[in-house]
């Protein structure tokens, strides 16, 4: 599929020969990204069929090293220190070009769990061993190939135009986004210390809600902050036959999973979003034993640290004050522990104003949309110091249009990210990715 918003833009460079040079430089965009494509879309595929899982990136980022390098950037690899003392795969490669701002552009690079099913002809066939021993298919079904083809192209634009800009460009390739400690992993590595601290921090994710050859932007909150929570209900275990003798955690945790969802819809302002939601629930050997206890994985999602901290402090009031209730004894209270987390992905207006308007001189006004915040989550907000550095993340469009449109008439969604279904529309999504992101980094050093 070919993209047709460019025209506009080189319609009205012709037309006002003395228009602005953010004009001009979007119009010779267009040739250069065309130029640009047959190797981005080689990238994409190679990225596509060679997917590691969140920690196993090791070809990923040495590729991405690699392609850095030949491009002219300083690239340092191994980035990045996990809360295990295990080395990461962080990536980042550095252009310096005079004085001026120092922009970090970052993309992720880990794959999920996931069997391919789309059927294209560049389908990943990998499989390994996740870290639980289990073989597993692996797929970019999150599309951080899309990201990295996106960010490969702008280093291009970017190495080849260094008399239109100054400052530092500081490329990060990310490892376990999926994770969610990828980041902390990078920061934990003392990122800023050993590169420099940058002024402005920009990424992008792909989705299928926004058509390929757009993208969408968002003041404020855009994606929710996340913490993983276990809950271990305990209880005395015994026959299936005589419940009488023991504490049965199986019908606790059944109460506990009803009686936590009405933490959100009854104890929460209704103005603040909030998800809780029990994905996993493990207890149990044998139909005719009561176990002794029943572990259960929760995901919570919000905006306000207040909210989420009130959430948290009502998990543990609710699991003991039902443990209390049905007479465990005081030693086997359940137990509440919190797991990885990351904080609300918040879009600065003031930076968020000038990526708009320089992606509309690129795109064309029609291909720059206004997004929507959700409640999925993403780890980049670290590196904006919570909010200290000016960040901006923004949906770069990967459906097809006309298949989009039906869909919202119809309302039966398209395959959505992490779904083995998942296939970006790559032509004009790579093309709109590198354009809007070149467009948006030429501007902010400028
Ligand atoms: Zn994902
Ligand atoms: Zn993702």
């Amino acid at each position: 599929m070919r993209l047709c918003v460019f025209p506009v833009a080189a319609l009205l460079a012709a037309a006002l020969p003395l228009a602005a040079q953010s004009t001009a430089t979007t119009a010779d965009l267009a040739s250069t990204v065309a130029r640009q494509l047959p190797s981005l879309t080689e990238t994409y595929k190679h990225l596509h069929r060679n997917p590691e899982l969140s920690r196993q990136e090791e070809k990923t980022s040495a590729y991405v090293a690699a392609e850095l390098r030949k491009l002219g950037y300083t690239v340092t690899e191994h980035v990045g220190k996990y809360d295990d003392g295990a080395q990461a795969y962080g990536v980042v490669a550095e252009l310096e070009n005079g004085p001026g701002p120092r922009l970090l552009i970052r993309t992720d690079m880990d794959a999920l769990p996931v069997e391919e099913k789309t059927g294209v002809d560049y389908a990943s066939t990998v499989k390994t061993t996740n870290a639980q021993g289990q073989q597993v298919g692996v797929m970019h079904a999150c599309g951080h190939d899309l990201h990295m083809t996106v960010l490969l192209g702008t280093a291009r634009e970017m190495a080849e135009r260094k008399s239109q800009w100054h400052g530092t460009l500081m490329l990060v390739g990310q490892p376990s986004e999926e994770i969610i400690l990828g980041a902390r992993a990078m920061m934990a590595d003392r990122l800023y210390e050993r590169f420099g601290r940058p002024d402005m921090v920009l990424a992008e994710h792909d989705t299928n809600d926004v058509p390929a050859g757009s993208i969408a932007l968002k003041d404020g909150p855009l994606m929710a902050g996340a913490n993983t929570i276990t809950v271990v209900i305990r209880g005395i275990g015994g026959h299936g036959s005589a419940p009488q003798a023991g504490k049965d955690p199986i019908v606790l945790a059944a109460e506990f999973v009803l009686v936590a969802q009405t933490i959100v819809s009854r104890q929460i302002d209704p103005q603040q979003p909030a998800v809780l939601t029990v994905g996993t629930i493990h207890g149990g050997t044998k139909n005719n034993i009561i176990p002794d206890e029943v572990t259960l994985g929760m995901t919570l999602r919000t905006y306000s640290a207040a909210v989420r901290d009130q959430i948290l402090a009502d998990i543990s009031r609710t699991a003991k004050g039902l443990a209390e209730a049905y007479g465990v004894p005081a030693n086997l209270m359940p137990t509440v522990t919190l797991g990885e987390s990351t904080p609300a992905t918040i879009n600065d207006p003031a930076l968020n104003g000038r990526l708009r308007a320089s992606a509309s001189a690129a795109l064309g006004k029609d291909h720059v949309l206004e997004a929507s915040a959700v409640m999925g989550s993403e780890d980049v907000g670290r590196f904006s110091l919570d909010g200290k550095i000016p960040a901006v993340l923004y949906w770069l469009g990967a459906s097809d249009p006309g298949k989009l449109a039906e869909s919202r008439t119809t309302g039966v969604p398209l395959p959505s990210m992490h779904s083995a279904l998942f296939a970006p529309v790559y032509t004009p999504a790579i093309t709109a990715g590198v354009t809007a992101m070149s467009a948006m980094a030429l501007d902010l050093l400028k």
